[in-house]
């Protein structure tokens, strides 16, 4: 299963009561982090989340409201004595931003290991995370995510006993563990399992116009995080300018894409009631909800 928040709504810049857009996931005592703006530790800190089992970092894209956060977050975590290295990922130019950004930071008791995204898709497999970066279309080099756990197939007992494989053993199979025998018998994990099943997926999808990959890219998600900047629909030439979304927009996009639910995101500060909008979205995607801060699920295997 799935742990995943929602730190903060908003975008641009802080406000009372509503943090920068950043969504935090817990899978296998492993966290995972995209988007780490100004005030995320203390939104962490309001969930009551660790720190300490972060071990990767994504960046949508280095606009100050996402990637500002960083080096408090990492000296509280050096302040903690993580020693285990900490992964971050992010569009062309991490390294040289995430340096930047360390001259306050400088003297880290763990190693980083930069992932720099490569062209307009890229898959990365972190600590039971299938993660996938595609490109998206803001005023500068933006990724969205699609954060994947897999799911094996069944293990079927009655394969694994007239192989002759010893109980032992089914465990580290069922894992994905191949074994080998002292006698040199080689037991891989598929002559065991059935095919796989249905894992869980979440989207994550920040600072863009609507494209056609964020609705290919979101589909048979379980929950589809998408910006909506603007609620107001005389904003519609305000998002085509700064390359954001309005609400309705985002909607289409789930309309599309056909996750089991939807939350909106990344509010401007403007925009102080976001439920007043929702009517509109409703009508377009039935299971659209307004994020807030601290918003949250725990995603299941589907029951069988
Ligand atoms: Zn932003
Ligand atoms: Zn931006």
């Amino acid at each position: 299963m799935l742990d995943v928040c929602l730190l903060g709504s908003g975008g641009m810049m802080p406000l009372p009561y509503r943090w920068l857009t950043s969504l935090m996931t817990r899978f296998n005592g492993s966290s995972l982090l995209i988007d780490c703006g100004e005030g995320t530790q203390i939104a962490v800190k309001e969930k009551g989340w660790s720190f300490k089992p972060i071990d990767t970092i994504c960046f949508t894209h280095y606009h100050g409201d996402h990637i500002s956060g960083l080096p408090g977050l990492l000296l509280t975590m050096g302040n903690a004595d993580r020693k285990e290295p900490l992964t971050l990922i992010g569009p062309k130019g991490l390294e040289r931003v995430v340096n930047a950004l360390r001259v306050i930071a400088p003297e880290l008791p763990f190693p980083i290991i930069f992932k720099e995204i490569q062209g307009p898709e890229q898959t990365f497999e972190e600590k039971g995370y299938r993660i996938r970066a595609f490109r998206v279309h803001h005023n500068v080099l933006c990724y969205a995510y699609t954060i994947e756990i897999d799911r094996a197939g069944r293990f079927d007992v009655d394969r694994a006993r007239n192989a002759g494989i010893p109980m032992q053993f089914w465990n580290r199979l069922q894992k994905g563990e191949q074994i080998e025998a002292e006698d040199g018998t080689l037991w891989r994990p598929e002559d065991v399992l059935g095919p796989a099943r249905k894992g869980i997926k979440v989207t994550y999808c920040t600072d863009t116009r609507p494209t056609k990959e964020i609705a290919q890219q979101a589909a048979g998600s379980d929950l589809f995080i998408c910006e909506g900047m603007y609620g107001e629909p005389e904003k519609a030439k305000k998002a085509v300018e700064y390359k954001h979304m309005t609400f309705t927009e985002a909607a289409a996009l789930a309309k599309q894409a056909q996750p089991k639910e939807m939350w909106l995101t990344h509010y401007s500060p403007s925009l102080v009631r976001p439920e007043d909008y929702m009517e509109d979205v409703r009508r377009i995607f039935p299971r659209a909800y307004p994020g807030k801060d601290g918003k949250s699920v725990t995603l299941d295997f589907e029951e069988e």
